[in-house]
């Protein structure tokens, strides 16, 4: 079996954003496995590549893993590439790549852009680790759950300008208007933008701009409280200082990101 098959990280917005290895290897290699081969196209005719294109994308991917063996196997050279920015990052390319080492074809990875790599390059944070989790789900109860979960990580999401108000509602709505996040729209392109404020400031900032391109997403480490059994722990403490249910709320909602609400209800309790 030949051992030539290339995974090819291609720009995010910006065509300028390629490495020189991945031209060359797009030149090289016979043909491309592209997500959608239209938007491979824009990319072939900018850097004069001529290898032959054709689509494998999620709904047709276990078919093509058969297809590139065999390509393989007659001494093909292949590249794999998305629409935009690093393969099997939120891309598919899972399956192929499976395949493919089950059939021990030597896999060679060409770095370059990627838009969580791009976001978190330029914000400040306190500590190394963050979670990525790809795009988040739609359902809101989902969406808390997994936030939940990463709340003590910076958390990484993908989101699409259509529903990203209603999912900042929501977080504001579980966590505090306070909540620090930062969010990405279109990078690398012209109207670029990158916004780190409290949720409900860039709510309102959305509401007023009108909101399109692609988005990504980050929400700060934000809890130190576990469960509700330490939230309660610290109303006991302050409720022993004579501050009121009201008083307790704001406090605690503040200082940690809880919803306000919630932390009233418990201080009644
Ligand atoms: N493979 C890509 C990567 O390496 O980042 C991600 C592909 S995923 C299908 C597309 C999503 O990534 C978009 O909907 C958006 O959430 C995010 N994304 C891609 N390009 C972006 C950009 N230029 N600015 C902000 N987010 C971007």
């Amino acid at each position: 079996m030949p051992n030539e098959f290339y995974i090819v990280a291609t720009p995010i917005g910006n065509l300028a954003d390629i490495t020189l290895r991945a031209i060359e290897t797009l030149k090289n290699v016979d043909c491309i496995a592209c997500e959608d081969t239209r938007v491979t196209k824009i990319l072939a005719q900018k850097y004069g590549i001529t290898a032959k294109l054709f689509d494998c994308h999620k709904f047709n991917e276990k078919e093509r893993s058969e297809k590139i063996l065999n390509l393989l196997a007659q001494g093909k050279k292949i590249a794999l590439v998305s629409d935009a920015g690093t393969p099997l990052i939120s891309d598919p390319g899972s399956v192929l790549i499976e395949t493919l080492l089950k059939n021990n074809v030597k896999i060679t990875a060409i770095p370059g852009a990627c838009a969580v790599s791009t976001f978190l390059s330029q914000l400040p944070r306190n500590s190394e680790d963050f979670a990525f989790i790809g795009f988040i789900p739609r359902n809101q109860k989902q969406q808390i759950e997994i936030l939940n979960k990463f709340k003590h990580t910076n958390c990484i999401f993908y989101e699409s300008p259509n529903r990203l108000i209603s999912t900042l509602e929501n977080l504001s709505i579980n966590f505090g208007a306070d909540l620090k996040i930062a969010v990405a729209r279109e990078l690398t392109k012209v109207f670029e933008e990158v916004k780190i404020n409290s949720v409900q400031s860039i709510i309102e900032y959305y509401q007023k701009n009108h909101l399109k391109g692609e988005i990504a997403v980050m929400v700060f480490e934000h809890n130190n409280v576990q469960n509700d059994d330490e939230i309660k722990e610290k109303i006991k403490l302050l409720k022993e200082e004579h501050y009121s249910a009201k008083d307790i709320s704001i406090i605690i909602s503040k200082l940690y990101g809880i919803n306000k609400n919630k932390v009233y209800k418990l201080a009644l309790n």
